[in-house]
Order: structure tokens, then sequence, then C-alpha cells
């Protein structure tokens, strides 16, 4: 159930804040150190309330949870697999409870200091991880702008998106091991990349790359890494294996949804993609915002998707507002003395425009029989608007870098820096009620 916008909680929440009482994401953390001897705190489930961290694993000793019945150890594991596999009902009650917990008027928590400084703590204190262990990754490519656009730069104008794209949801299967948390940095990957100018003059080969002479192919860092704004959902509820979702059905299997930054290598991925898809130009790294904010939290910002035309398959067909106005915006901070200088805005999006919905990405994902597991990461794709400011990467943004962005710094950007940090955020608001997801960042390092 989404909460009413009139409540209020007695944690001073600010009004630019991502985490009101209306939201209250979980997440797994760590918390600072105690002080005392013996081993560090281990990390469990928490709670985003305004900038602190609701500490449930401490919280349910405070015996707040006992009418709900439900195995609380599920508080003290390094994953939020065991809480979502509750189910709904369970997780939603538990969401409830705090709601109730946190509401301005209840003084049970509030006038209750010494369990208050228990179970808050500042979020800037707290060390974040991985929500989910992630046993599947599934990646979309369901932003029609996004597909137009790379059809067009790498094929033809006039028949930008292939024959399939507007009859089903196109998707790959991605690598679930390197899928990393907001504020883990990685290495530029390196690997094979065409090169049609090397051939011409052997002679000039940039440093560190190694290329025989008479070879098409060079081997080294690649030299267009980009970003992918993208957001995420998670699998709340497996199905076994033969068993199909509906779109009707689909909203039972989501818990919630996190901001997804599909990092990608365009030269390594030009190379390799065809004819079998993505592979090493994408699964070096993703990075994925730590807190899920769940579906009931994200109710009261439906909307309409685009219309789909032509029609599609019975199976694919679905009605209500499966679409969500949520504001997407890229940050690029580089490496400067100057933090304020140094962050410009490449794009501002919203996960509104996507032509496929995640109930009909669901349904189409599952209607051959393939089993999905509770953790199961599924991406929407590259979310791009349909004005240039609205792209959501770099290839478009600077149009396979024909037109490089000027940054705040007075420095250009046709793909990504060494030493540069990429920022998405992520926002829905409405009735003065602000839900947001917080950030995803990553920060490019050279070449190993
Ligand atoms: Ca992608």
């Amino acid at each position: 159930m989404p909460m009413k916008p009139t409540l209020k909680s007695w944690i001073p929440v600010d009004p630019s804040s991502d985490f009101p009482i209306q939201n209250l994401p979980f997440g797994i953390f760590t918390p600072p150190p105690s002080g005392e001897a013996g081993r560090g705190p281990l990390p469990r489930v928490g709670v985003a309330i305004g900038d602190q961290v609701l500490d449930l694993l401490e919280l349910k000793k405070t015996g707040v949870f006992n009418a709900l019945k439900f195995d609380t150890n599920v508080f003290a594991k390094s994953s939020l697999n065991d809480f979502i596999s509750l189910g709904k009902k369970t997780t939603g009650a538990v969401r409830t409870r705090i709601s109730k917990l946190l509401e301005e008027r209840n003084p049970e928590l509030r006038d209750n200091e010494m369990a208050r400084k228990k179970v808050l703590h500042k979020m800037k204190d707290v060390q974040m991880h991985l929500p989910v262990e992630i046993g599947d990754y599934t990646d979309f490519y369901s932003s029609m702008e996004h597909a137009r656009n790379v059809g067009t730069m790498f094929r033809d104008p006039a028949n930008a998106l292939l024959p399939n794209w507007k009859h089903l949801p196109v998707g790959y299967h991605g690598r679930a091991s390197s899928i990393v948390v907001s504020g883990t940095d990685f290495h530029r990957p390196k690997g094979q990349t065409p090169t049609p100018e090397l051939r011409s003059q052997p002679a000039v080969v940039p440093q560190g790359e190694e290329k025989q002479p008479d070879s098409p192919v060079a081997f080294g860092p690649t030299k267009q890494l980009d970003f992918e704004l993208e957001m995420a959902f998670i699998i709340g509820k497996g199905t076994k294996l033969g068993e199909s979702v509906s779109t009707k059905d689909a909203e039972d299997y989501i818990f919630g949804m996190c901001l997804f930054n599909d990092w990608s290598a365009r030269d390594i991925q030009a190379w390799e993609y065809v004819p079998l898809g993505p592979f090493l130009g994408k699964n070096f790294c993703s990075s994925v915002s730590p807190w899920v904010v769940t579906m009931d939290a994200l109710e009261p910002f439906r909307v309409a998707g685009p219309k789909q035309d032509p029609e599609v398959l019975p199976y694919l067909q679905y009605s209500g507002n499966k679409n969500y106005d949520i504001n997407l915006e890229v940050c690029i901070q580089p490496e400067t003395l100057n933090l304020k200088l140094g962050t410009t805005v490449v794009s501002r999006s919203n996960f509104k425009y996507m032509y496929w919905n995640m109930a009909q990405q669901l349904a189409h994902h599952t209607v051959n029989g393939c089993n999905i597991r509770t953790g199961d990461m599924m991406a929407s794709g590259t979310i791009s608007g349909a004005t240039p400011d609205s792209f959501g990467s770099m290839l478009e943004l600077t149009w396979k870098g024909t037109k490089p962005i000027k940054m705040s710094d007075g420095t250009e950007r046709k793909f990504i820096n060494d030493n540069d940090t990429v920022i998405m955020k992520g926002f829905a608001e409405k009735d003065g009620v602000r839900v947001g997801f917080g950030e995803v960042k990553g920060k490019v390092l050279p070449a190993a």
C-alpha cells in the first residue's frame, strides 16, 4: 500500500531528501564500529529514512515485529533475498509497521532515547552493500529512442529499428558476478578492437596497445568507455521451470527497483557483438544503487506508457498503467580540486519513456518456461528520451564521438575518461512527496 502524502515522521526529513516516510526502501549495510573490543558489526538489513538508516536487526530486539510472526533472522543476512522470500504480504506488513513506528505522533521509539540510539545510524557513517545476491541478470533494450539512435548510427537510418523490435522486448543474458554496489571503482577494461586506421599506419601504435603489424585487430584499454542510464527491477518470487508469468500477474513477482549503470566499452562491443550479442564489452562491471525502492512506494507514480503500434501478441498485451514517472539524471565528475565546478549534468531522462514495460518484459522472459528466482535482476536497457539532452549514453549524447560535450571545468568528453566519476540519480515526485533512489556512482580508474 502506498502511504498518504500527508504522513510525516518525527525524524526530520529535508524536502530535497529521496527518503521520506512514504519511501522506506530496503538495503544491506554495515553500521560503524561501536568502539567495543572484538569483531566489528556484521552486514544487516536497514531502511533509509531522511539522512538516517534504521537498523532492523537491532529494531527486532525491541519486539516491534512480534505480532507479524515471521522469522526475524532474515534481518541478520548479508542480502535481502531471505527477507524478500517472505513474500509481499509480509514484507509489506514490515514496511507498514515501520511507517507506524516513525509516524510523528507515535511515541514508541520517538520517546525512547536508549532504543533510538541503538537502531538509528547516520547514513554517511554506514557502509552500503549490494542489496541482493543476484543469481541471474538480464538486460533488456526497451527504449525505442535508444534502439532507434543506435540503429541509425550503426546500420541504416531508414530502417533503424530491426523488424523484431516492436514485436518483442529484446534482451540478453548478462553477467551477475560483476554487478557491484554504488561507490565501487573499477579499472578501464582492455580488449580487442578493430583498427582500420592502424592498418594504414602500422608505425603508430598508441601507448599500452599491443598489435601485430598485419593484424586487423589491436589489444588494449578501451577508447570508448560509456555508461548506460538504466533502471533495474528485482524479482521477489520465483517460478518453477516450465511456468510462465502473465502480464496480469507480473507485478506479484516484482519486489522493487534500483538505479542501474550498464558500463559499456563501445569499441570492444562493436567488434564482438555479431552474431551472438554483448559479451566482454559489457560484462566487466555494472553498478547498482544500494536502496531497493518497493513497488508499493512507487504506486502513486504510475503513468500510461507509449501507444504500441503495431498491436502486440496476446501474451504481451496488458491493461492499466504500467509505466512509472521517474526523473533520471546523469552527471560526470572529473577528478578535479574544485568539486563544485567539476560536476556536469550530461543527461536528463525519465523512466516513463520506456516502450516495453516491466510486466511485458517479465511475461516475455518466462513465456517459454524459463524460470526466475528471488533476487534475479532485470535491467531496462538504456533509457533515452526524444530530445538529444535526454539520451542515456555518451554514444548517443556525443553521436558516436562526433559532437563532444563541453564540461563545466572547460574540458570536453566524447566518452568517459580515466578518473571520471559517473553519478546517476532518480526520483519521482507528486503531491509534494518525493520518492527517490539516491544515487549510483562509480569511478573509472586507469587500465590495470
Ligand atoms: Ca544495457
